[in-house]
């Protein structure tokens, strides 16, 4: 999670200092400025926005660490359960393997002796296998309940990071914030000095192209879309000072450019790859 601000792909306007702005059509410097301040103050929203599902991510892996300690609990409370039965079952066999060794002095014939020594046996095995079961489960009862205490440690340990975790985003969006409302100032300052009927169109470009209104001609292609900028509008660019803005035909971004004047080319003059941006778009 970057903290830096998007930097816009827009040439800033501090080239102004090694490139001479004043051969540009004297809006240029000022939407650009716009642009600049436009674009970061879009990176900050978007960045802005991001906050609540990285809060909602915190709480998830609280969620999970929750679930573990739910899970561990009841596998507990079963084993607890399955403990006590085997508790009950030993009772019974124990129980069970009294009565017949106290009617075995009762009893008047050899057979019902022999049958009653037999199932006496039988209990009293049925004792040892239930015995052997319910050590068994106390053994994993103990297990079941050292999961239990280190599940309810891990969830601490969660809740502890997550709740600083918390902190930390909380702290970064009040940061984030005031760089948001400090860039929203800074716009309405690069504002000001432009005339409505540029903000209208500038707005309404923006509007089409994700923020973007303006796009460098270098090289002789527009860098918004790519199309040729025919040289003479080139030239125009950087000679026309007190004239009109020009947009690509292609893609209708405002045109700028920060290059050296090409030498003309009177082959080429002929066919326009830009237009004049006060025509209809
Ligand atoms: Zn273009």
């Amino acid at each position: 999670m970057g903290s830096e601000p998007v930097k816009p792909a827009l040439r800033t306007p501090e080239r102004s200092a090694v490139l001479n702005f004043s051969c540009m059509h004297p809006a240029i410097p000022r939407l650009l400025e716009l642009q600049t301040v436009d674009l970061h103050i879009a990176a900050l929203r978007a960045e802005l926005e991001s906050f609540p599902k990285r809060i909602q991510e915190a709480d998830l892996k609280l969620t999970g660490a929750r679930n573990a300690v739910a899970a561990a609990r009841e596998a507990h409370t079963h084993s607890l359960t399955e403990r006590k039965k085997f508790e009950l079952d030993v009772q019974q066999w124990k129980d069970r393997a009294k009565k017949y060794r106290e009617q075995s002095g009762a009893v008047k014939t050899n057979e019902a002796y022999k049958a009653l020594q037999h199932e006496i046996t039988n209990a009293e095995a049925e004792v040892a296998k239930a015995e052997d079961r319910q050590l068994e489960i106390m053994m994993g009862s103990e297990d079941s309940e050292r999961r239990v205490k280190n599940t309810e440690i891990a969830l601490k340990t969660a809740e502890q990071s997550i709740a600083a975790e918390r902190k930390e985003l909380h702290a970064q969006y009040t940061e984030k914030k005031k760089v948001l409302d400090a860039a929203l100032a800074e716009r309405e300052r690069a504002l000001a000095p432009i005339s409505e009927d540029l903000r209208v169109l500038y707005e309404r470009i923006a509007k089409r192209h994700h923020g973007v209104a303006l796009a460098e001609a270098r090289d002789g292609q527009c860098r918004g879309c790519g199309m040729r900028v025919l040289p003479h509008i080139l030239q125009q660019l950087l000679q026309d000072a007190n004239g009109e803005l020009f947009r690509c035909e292609s893609c209708g971004l405002i045109l700028y450019s920060l290059e050296p004047i090409p030498a003309p080319n009177p082959e080429t003059t002929s066919g326009n790859a830009a237009s004049s941006a006060s025509s209809s778009s």
